[in-house]
C-alpha cells in the first residue's frame, strides 16, 4: 500500500493483518520506556535468557564505557545451543545450509550441540583455551558456524576473517588479534567455479607463530604439514563432552575487524551478555521473527550481519536459521526467490546492492515463484534508494498484500539495527528509519548541537544499548575516539538528515570511509595497498557512484619515475590490491596522474578529486599547496 500524508511525502505501510500480529505494537512506548528505565527495559529481556550466575546491575555507565549484566556469568553458547538442544526444540532444524548446487545440509539444535561440543573438545586438544584467539578464514559453511560456535564455548575469541580477503588483510588481522590457530577453509565454490583459498592461507601465514591450522577440506586433499590439522579427522577423533564454560556478561565473544579511516583495521570487539540480550531482542521486535518462522539473512559469517543474524541471534532465540554458500544470481537470477518458496522462508534479510541486482535482472526472475510466505525483506548496508524499494515493495511482497519492505541502519560497532523501519511504522523510501528502542540518536553539527530537521548534521548516538561494542582490540584509545569526536556523543561516523517525523535518512560517510556492495572499504587500506606495489610512488582512492554497487573504487596513482603508464601496468596494479585486500576492495578504475592536490601540510585532499570527478564545487580550497 502507497499512502500519501500531509507533508505529499510518499510512505510504505504494511497491511492491516500484519501490523495486528507485529510483536512491537507500540514502538513510541517501548522506546520511551527503553530510555526512561534502561535497567528495567533490558534486564526483563535478559530474565527470559539462561545464565549461570545472575547480574547485580543491568547497566554501569562510566562514560565512554559502559558494562551490561554486571557480575552475570553465561555463555552465548549455553542459550544458543543447550537451552534449546536440552528442551523443546531438541529436534527443531537449527540451520539448513544450501550449497550454490543446490546440496543441502539440516542440522537440528540437539545435532548441532553435539557438533559444536566434539569441536570443542578437539579445539582444546589443540591447546585452545578461555580468552584465545582464533581466526576463521571459512566460507559459509555449517562448520564455518560450528566453529564460531566451538570457539565461544570455550570462551575463546574468535575473529573470522571474510574468505574472499586478500593475504594482506588476512596477515594483518591475525597478527592483531594475536591468534595462535587458524581454522581454515581449502576451498569455497561461487559461480560454479572452485576458489582456492588455501594459497592465500598459506601465503598470509608464512613465518608467523602459529601452533596450528586446522583445515576443512572440500577439495582435492593435500599433505598436511607438522602444524596442519584436518578438520573432518579431528572431530571424528573428539567427545561432544564439552559443556559451555561459564564466562563473565563482558567477557570478548569476538573480534570482528571493520576498516576506519587509517590505515590499519579497528577489531570491533563484541561480548557474550549484552550482545546476546540485545541481538534477540531486535530479532524478535524489528524483524518480527516469530517461534516457527524460517529465517535467511542473505550475508556471510565474514560480516556483523552474519555474526548477529545469521548466527547468534536466531540460535538464541531457537529460530530456523538458512545460509547459503555462493552468489545470489547464480545458477541462474532467480535462484534466491526459489529458495524463498522452497523453505518457505518469513523473512529475508538482505542487502539493497542485491535488490538492486534484481531490479536488473527484471520481474520475470521472480515472478515464477511463490513467494507468499515472505513477511518481511529486511535491508541493509547502505542507502536503499526509494526506486529500488519500490520494485522490492512490487516484486517481493505483492504490492504490499503479503508482506513488507524495511530498511534498517547499523554498523560492525554497533552488533544490531538501530535505526529503523519496525513493521508497525510506515516506511519512508529514502529513509532508513526512526530510532529503534534503547536507542539515543541525533543529527548534530561539529560541536554537538542539533541541526534543523531537513538539514544535514553527523549522526551520533546519545547512550550505549547492550549490543553496542565495548572496546577496539589493542587499542582503548581508537574506541575511545567514537565518543570523543562530539561531545558526550558516539559518532557514527556518518552524515544524516531528519525529518519533522522523526525519520533518519542516513546519506553516507562523514570520514574517508567507502561503501562497495554495502561492505565498509576504507580509502586507507587500499592506498596502504597501492603503495606496496613497486611501480607506484603516491596514490589516492576515492568512492564514485555506481549504479549496482552503490560506490565504486576510483584509485588516482602517481607513477615512479621512470615508470611508463600503460595498460599493463594498470592490470598489474589492480591485481596487485585483489591479492593484498581481495575482490571487494579492487578498484574498478585506475587513473594515472602526475600530482594529488595536497594541503599545505602534505594532506591529500580526497574531497578535490571527488568533486572534479563529479563536476560538483570543490568547496573552500584556502589550505591547498598547489
Ligand atoms: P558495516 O560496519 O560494514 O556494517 O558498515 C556500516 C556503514 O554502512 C554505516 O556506517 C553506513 O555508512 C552504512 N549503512 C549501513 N546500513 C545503512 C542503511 N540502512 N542506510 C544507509 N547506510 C547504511
Amino acid at each position: 500500500m502507497i499512502e500519501q500524508i500531509a507533508t505529499h511525502q510518499e510512505f510504505l505501510v504494511a497491511p492491516e493483518w500484519l501490523k495486528a500480529q507485529a510483536t512491537l505494537q507500540d514502538l513510541a512506548g517501548a522506546h520511551a520506556r527503553s530510555l526512561a528505565d534502561p535497567d528495567g527495559f533490558w534486564g526483563e529481556w535478559a530474565q527470559r535468557l539462561a545464565w549461570f550466575t545472575p547480574w547485580e546491575k543491568v547497566l554501569e555507565w562510566n562514560y565512554p564505557d559502559h558494562r551490561w549484566f554486571v557480575g552475570g556469568r553465561t555463555n552465548i553458547t549455553l542459550n544458543a545451543l543447550d537451552r534449546h538442544a536440552d528442551g523443546a526444540n531438541r529436534n527443531k532444524l537449527a540451520l539448513i545450509w544450501i550449497g550454490e548446487d543446490g546440496s543441502e545440509r539440516k542440522l537440528t539444535y540437539y545435532e548441532l550441540r553435539q557438533t559444536v561440543s566434539r569441536l570443542a573438545s578437539g579445539l582444546r586438544s589443540l591447546g585452545v583455551t578461555c580468552g584465545d584467539r582464533v581466526v576463521l578464514y571459512l566460507p559459509l559453511t555449517v562448520e564455518g558456524v560450528a566453529s564460531m560456535l566451538a570457539c565461544a564455548r570455550l570462551g575463546a575469541i574468535h575473529s573470522v576473517v571474510y574468505a574472499g580477503m586478500g593475504v594482506g588483510a588476512l596477515r594483518d588481522r591475525i597478527v592483531d588479534a594475536g591468534a595462535h590457530v587458524v581454522i581454515a577453509g581449502d576451498v569455497g565454490f561461487r559461480r560454479g567455479k572452485v576458489v582456492d583459498l588455501r594459497s592465500i592461507v598459506e601465503q598470509a601465514i608464512e613465518g608467523l607463530p602459529l601452533r596450528h591450522v586446522l583445515w576443512l577440506q572440500r577439495g582435492p586433499q593435500r599433505p598436511l604439514r607438522p602444524h596442519d590439522v584436518d578438520f573432518a579427522t579431528l572431530l571424528a577423533q573428539s567427545k561432544p563432552d564439552v559443556d559451555p564454560v561459564p564466562v563473565d556478561a563482558e567477557h570478548p565473544l569476538y573480534i570482528l575487524y571493520t576498516s576506519g579511516s587509517t590505515g590499519k583495521p579497528k577489531g570491533v570487539v563484541h561480548v557474550h551478555g549484552g550482545y546476546m540480550v540485545g541481538t534477540s531482542y531486535h530479532l524478535r521486535h524489528t524483524y518480527d521473527v516469530k517461534d516457527n518462522d524460517v529465517f535467511w539473512a542473505t550475508s556471510d559469517i565474514g560480516w556483523v550481519v552474519g555474526h548477529s543474524y545469521i548466527v547468534y541471534a536466531p540460535l538464541v532465540e531457537g529460530i530456523t536459521s538458512v545460509l547459503r554458500e555462493g552468489a545470489p544470481d547464480w545458477p541462474d537470477p532467480g535462484i534466491f526467490w526459489k529458495c524463498v518458496e522452497q523453505y518457505g522462508v518469513n523473512v529475508l534479510f538482505t542487502a539493497p546492492t542485491a535488490v538492486r541486482m534484481f531490479m536488473k535482472y527484471g520481474a520475470r526472475f521472480v515472478e515464477p515463484y511463490d513467494l507468499r510466505t515472505l513477511r518481511l525483506v529486511a535491508v541493509a548496508g547502505e542507502p536503499l534508494n526509494p526506486e529500488a524499494m519500490r520494485w522490492a515493495h512490487k516484486h517481493l511482497t505483492g504490492e504490499g498484500q503479503h508482506g513488507f519492505i524495511a530498511d534498517n541502519w547499523w554498523q560492525t560497532e554497533l552488533g544490531g539495527p538501530t535505526i529503523a523501519t519496525p513493521i508497525v511504522a510506515a516506511a519512508r523510501p529514502g529513509a532508513a528509519g526512526l530510532p529503534l528502542p534503547g536507542v539515543e540518536a541525533a543529527v548534530v553539527d561539529e560541536n554537538g548541537a542539533a541541526v534543523p530537521r531537513g538539514k544535514g548534521g553527523l549522526l551520533v548516538l546519545k547512550r550505549p544499548f547492550p549490543h553496542m561494542m565495548r572496546t577496539i582490540w589493542g587499542s582503548h584509545s581508537r574506541y575511545e575516539q567514537y565518543w570523543n569526536e562530539i561531545p558526550h556523543c558516539y559518532a557514527a561516523g556518518d552524515v544524516a538528515s531528519w525529518d519533522e517525523q522523526g525519520y533518519i535518512s542516513v546519506l553516507g560517510r562523514s570520514d574517508d570511509v567507502l561503501n562497495v556492495a554495502g561492505h565498509r572499504i576504507g580509502t586507507a587500506d587500499v592506498e596502504s595497498a597501492l603503495i606496496t606495489h613497486p611501480s607506484v610512488a603516491e596514490s589516492a582512492v576515492i568512492g564514485v557512484p555506481d549504479p549496482l554497487k552503490g560506490e565504486a573504487i576510483k584509485a588516482f596513482v602517481v607513477l615512479r619515475i621512470g615508470v611508463e603508464a600503460s595498460d599493463a601496468q594498470r592490470s598489474s596494479i589492480v591485481e596487485h590490491v585483489r591479492h593484498e585486500l581481495g575482490p571487494i576492495a579492487t578498484p574498478s578504475q585506475v587513473t594515472f596522474t602526475e600530482k594529488l592536490p595536497k594541503t599545505r601540510s602534505g594532506k591529500i585532499v580526497r574531497r578535490l578529486l571527488k568533486a572534479q570527478e563529479l563536476g560538483q564545487n570543490p568547496g573552500d580550497l584556502s589550505t591547498l599547496e598547489e
